[in-house]
């Protein structure tokens, strides 16, 4: 046998503009610090820290054991898009309309309906207007799409506004990506800011692209008569994109759905045709059953966990009351006199590990912090987070 040579080519060279352009060397940043960490006390996980619900585990090795393993229709199995579309017609009276109206689509992670939907959309530079701070992955959806990202900034209060985003319209816009509950700051819109958002939207002919990742966990007061503030209440002139990672503890499976304008829809599943294909079948065949699962008293121990973060930094630092999801964006004390990179790498090496505003923003004034963690965890955390902010004072 003889040995593979070495690497010649210079393959940096070869990678493209596109390539070259995402940088994650701000997270990376964080993990190259924590790695020298024995045990560490790890606030910065963006996942939920329970198992899977066994009835849907039983659900997927079943689909395995019954041979359910090939492709399934490149819009997703139908178990699956029958379960989504009980769920959509009980929540917003949307119903499958191929004729005029709303299609469905299942993708690979909420990931993957999102950059379907903007390779869908977009032209070379035409824009989508998104909030400041943000998801990691949205402005990086420039550079892959050759469209552009314009951010929207948000601080203090985290709201996305039809005023804010009135101001960042262009004639190049043709979307705006609504996040709520938002990742990183667990801020929900209500009803009214939404519904000035869709008047604003219609007038300039521009699409709604609702991020609903976190839409489970919405907490109650952040509720409207019980019900999850969302476009879709108000028009069928947006596309909602969802996942079932986060809200079933299965982020690894990589499971979403899109649905909306047909048109879309449609343009959305002949890319996934010739790139994903289709989402994960024993993913798919255990989805159908999980809208019948009852995760409400994980949402409630969610939101006991926030209002544990809420009183360890009362007083101390400013955090915007999340509505859902499991993350709080503290504001670094301003005595401090540092930007959040520096307070996070004091925490770092007190053995916290949580992210700095700058990954998720152009501010570098806050940090994330996730509350997926067991309460112990979180008390010893916010313990340590608070004497940092207490120490110079
Ligand atoms: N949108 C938001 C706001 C997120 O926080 C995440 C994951 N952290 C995603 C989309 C992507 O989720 P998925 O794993 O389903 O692709």
């Amino acid at each position: 046998m003889t040995a593979t040579a070495p690497t010649k080519l210079d393959v940096a060279s070869l990678l493209s503009r596109r390539a070259h352009a995402i940088d994650a060397s701000g997270i990376r940043k964080v993990f190259d610090l924590a790695q020298h960490l024995k045990n560490p006390i790890n606030l910065s996980i963006g996942q939920p820290d329970f198992p899977v619900p066994q009835t849907i585990k039983d659900a997927a090795i079943a689909a395995i054991e019954q041979d359910k393993n090939g492709y399934t229709p490149t819009q997703g199995c139908h178990e699956l898009l029958h379960a989504i579309w009980t769920r959509l017609g009980q929540e917003f009276q949307w119903h499958k309309d191929p004729i005029h109206g709303l299609s469905a689509i299942v993708t690979s992670g909420t990931s993957g309906g999102l950059f379907l939907a903007l390779l869908c959309l977009l032209n070379e530079g035409d824009e989508v207007i998104i909030p400041d701070p943000y998801f990691v992955m949205y402005p990086a959806m420039g550079p892959l799409t050759g469209g552009k990202m314009v951010t929207c900034d948000t601080y203090p209060d985290f709201r996305l506004t039809a005023a804010r985003i009135e101001r960042a319209i262009t004639p190049r816009t043709k979307a705006v990506l609504l996040n709520s509950p938002g990742n990183p700051t667990g801020v929900v819109l209500c009803q009214r800011e939404i519904d000035d958002i869709v008047d604003l939207c219609r007038a300039k002919n521009i699409l709604i692209i609702s991020d609903e990742i976190y839409d489970e966990f919405t907490f109650a007061h952040a509720r409207e008569n019980g019900r999850f503030p969302s476009p879709a209440l108000r028009t069928q002139d947006c596309l909602l994109v969802r996942g079932f990672g986060k809200t079933y503890g299965c982020t690894g499976w990589r499971l979403g759905y899109a649905a909306g304008p047909h048109e879309l829809v449609q343009a959305m599943a002949r890319l996934q045709q010739y790139t994903y294909v289709c989402a994960p079948s024993m993913a798919q065949h255990a989805a159908a059953k999980m809208f019948e699962v009852d995760m409400q008293p994980w949402v409630d121990r969610f939101e006991k966990r926030r209002d544990m973060m809420l009183d360890a930094f009362k007083e101390v630092a400013h955090v915007t009351t999340p509505g859902g999801a499991f993350y709080g964006f503290v504001e670094v004390p301003k005595h401090l006199n540092m930007t959040a990179t520096q307070f996070v790498e004091q925490a770092i090496a007190n053995n916290v590990l949580i992210i700095p505003g700058k990954v998720f923003s152009q501010r570098d004034t806050h940090f994330r912090l996730s509350f997926a963690q067991r309460e112990e965890v979180l008390t010893e955390g916010f313990a340590i987070l608070r004497g940092l902010m207490l120490a110079k004072q």
